[in-house]
């Protein structure tokens, strides 16, 4: 029997043992089946053409629904292999999944797509989307599969057929092709109507810079045109922001050639930067009853044991030989932190602790998907972890949102996502600690987000197995989502090193413990702040504060004068005294983004004043230097 509960609360059952999905929604009336893009049944994105089977929730998902667009882009990605196989024949087939921005899907050619052959490939999409083709889903047995595929030669297909459990496959047909999914796909092409090429670029098969070399044609498709045109303009936006080019051109921050990629080089300038953001949250860090702590970069694989990483986190951890001994060059600060806990028998009269630490990580990444600052194999957390009595969550776990929520606020953000990853009750097994304590965790987590009345996500099911979290996302300028802030508990590594705490009765008990980091990556978040603002940073921020710019030469000893006036009352200024003419110097302070020009002729050496540009307003006019002086060392104590 198949027994579906509808959103309204219905339930209705069908008395054999699968459904296809189609019947479901056909059985719903009403515009249902023709508005249906999918439906979601249980956790699962099924489509049209699936049966379900069992019980749980369903609803028909619609055009609008958030899942829609996976649906639609999975399906265009099928019809972009489609269009390659018709124009190459012989290019093999890899992966091809929707992601956050579009789709994309990677092949086997001789030669790399150029930027003809895309437009090519981008015509023949429209064309073959110019018929109405359905999908055509269907279940063969893994022999049939690998016979089908081995006479096309595609040898990653065959790969991936390997890879899948069981004995049958699921294949979709639409056209003259054919291909090796799971789905969930359209009924037909009819809706894939807006979809755009955007560009190729190499991508080793499943990541991996000792495989293959493949080429991965990067495209996108929405319902709405209006949703496309958009898309297409915040992506030329979000090209021109991009911190890599940015990191360069400001002389910020690189990745060397020469050191290796995913490793970060802070130039002076970023490291201006970088060292404001750490100088800040430092400060809070002590303000907010934090301790700060320093722990090795590399320990003994026998720590690495007994935290479990070895077993489960090895294939993400660099070791070295010392002295014939096998240590690990750290992935995570937590094991470190809890030996600076252990050294001592805490009271609960001295709990909470909490040790912050700018801790720099390493982790085994794939040479494939290292991208600038965004993904590295060297990073420095803003962790810190809390030790603390059960009846001290509730308020800890508030504090943490709220420091987390400051600290993205003085950044520049201000749209938060929330999202809670609980666990699923129905599997308690699988998790480490007591139902007791997930309860208890949960609902402090869930009592600090409801507090603050912010929309948030819970997510059941998606909590790992050692905690729940919270997991806070950015919008930036240009309306992405980045997570950044984590607040994530652990049952599981207190147990594995027995750190207790002496309560109350004067018996020894498990403290609890939370893991969490507010930036995240500091790489990784001025990354994504150079992103955010274009590289106009704020002037708190701003490596260079106020560039003084003599218009000629003779008054540049009255520019240096300023320069040093500027920086005794706390200014990062700089002189720009080249032989250039004063129009070209200009340009330059404003391409290298600096919030202050302070421009200096004869007349203000004879006035002891400056005329001032400013980045944002353009010419104000002619100000006193200590005036101007304490207007951008306010802003900087200010935050802006
Ligand atoms: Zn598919
Ligand atoms: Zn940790």
């Amino acid at each position: 029997m198949v027994r579906i509960k509808l959103p309204g609360g219905e339930e209705k059952t069908f008395p054999v043992d699968r459904v296809p999905v189609a019947e479901v929604v056909e059985g719903l009336g009403g515009s249902w089946r023709r508005d249906a893009v999918a439906a979601r049944f249980g956790e699962d994105v099924v489509d049209l053409h699936q049966d379900i089977e069992g019980e749980g929730e369903f609803c028909v998902l619609r055009v609008d629904d958030a899942e829609s667009l996976r649906v639609l882009r999975h399906s265009a990605s099928h019809m972009l292999a489609y269009a390659v196989i018709e124009l190459f024949p012989d290019a093999r087939l890899a992966f091809g999944p929707a992601i956050e921005e579009g789709f994309y899907y990677d092949f086997d050619v001789e030669k790399p797509f150029t930027p003809e052959d895309l437009q090519r490939i981008e015509a023949k999409l429209a064309e073959l989307l110019g018929t109405r083709r359905p999908f055509r889903r269907e279940v063969w047995d893994k022999a049939r599969a690998r016979e089908f595929f081995a006479k096309k030669s595609q040898k990653y297909k065959l790969e991936q057929i390997d890879d899948l459990p069981g004995n049958e496959v699921s294949i979709y047909h639409v056209g003259d092709f054919t291909d090796l999914c799971a789905g969930p796909h359209l009924e037909d092409t009819s809706r894939i109507k807006h979809v755009k090429v955007m560009n190729a670029a190499g991508a080793y098969w499943r990541g991996d810079s000792s495989k293959a070399m493949l080429q991965r044609i990067y495209a996108t498709a929405f319902f709405k045109k209006k949703d496309l045109d958009d898309h297409v303009e915040r992506m030329a936006e979000a090209e021109k922001r991009d911190h890599r080019k940015l990191g360069k051109a400001l002389d910020l921050y690189d990745v060397r050639d020469e050191a290796g990629g995913g490793l970060v080089f802070w130039y002076p300038k970023g490291t201006v930067i970088r060292e404001t953001i750490e100088r800040y949250l430092k400060d809070e860090y002590i303000k907010r009853g934090y301790e700060l702590v320093g722990t090795p970069h590399i320990a003994k694989c026998e720590l690495w044991h007994t935290s479990g990483h070895y077993g489960y986190y090895r294939d993400n951890m660099y070791s070295l030989d010392v002295d014939g001994h096998e240590f690990i060059l750290k992935p995570m600060n937590c094991p470190g932190h809890i030996l600076i806990y252990k050294r001592k028998l805490y009271s609960y009269r001295e709990l909470p602790v909490r040790f912050a630490e700018m801790g720099t990580v390493y982790r085994k990444e794939f040479s494939g998907t290292l991208h600038g600052l965004l993904r590295v194999r060297g990073f420095t957390q803003d962790d810190a972890h809390i030790f603390c009595a059960p009846e001290q969550l509730d308020e800890e776990i508030d504090r943490n949102l709220d420091f987390a929520i400051a600290v993205l606020t003085t950044h520049g953000f201000d749209t938060f996502k929330i999202e809670l990853s609980v666990r699923d009750p129905a599997k308690q097994e699988k998790y480490a600690g007591s139902p007791e304590d997930w309860e208890m965790a949960e609902r402090a987590l869930e009592l600090a987000v409801e507090r603050r009345g912010v929309e948030y996500k819970r997510a059941k099911g998606e909590a790992v197995f050692y905690g729940p979290k919270i997991d806070i996302k950015v919008v930036d300028a240009i309306g992405r989502r980045w997570q950044l802030s984590t607040v994530q508990f652990d049952f599981n590594l207190p147990k594995r090193f027995n750190i207790t705490y002496v309560a109350k009765g004067g018996e020894r008990k498990q403290v609890f413990m939370v893991h969490r980091a507010l930036l995240g990556s500091v790489e990784r978040f001025v990354g994504i702040l150079t992103e955010h603002y274009a590289g106009a940073f704020p002037v708190w921020l701003s490596p260079v504060q106020a560039v003084v710019l003599p218009v000629t030469t003779d008054v540049a000893p009255y520019a240096q004068d300023v320069k040093e006036r500027l920086v005794r009352a706390g200014v990062r200024a700089e002189t720009d005294v080249r032989e250039e003419k004063i129009g070209y110097r200009i340009r330059e302070a404003e391409v290298q983004k600096v919030p202050y020009m302070l421009i200096v002729g004869k007349r203000e050496m004879e006035s002891g004043s400056v005329s001032v540009r400013e980045r944002s307003r353009g010419d104000r006019g002619s100000c006193g230097v200590e005036e101007v002086a304490s207007e951008i060392v306010d802003a900087a104590r200010a935050k802006r």
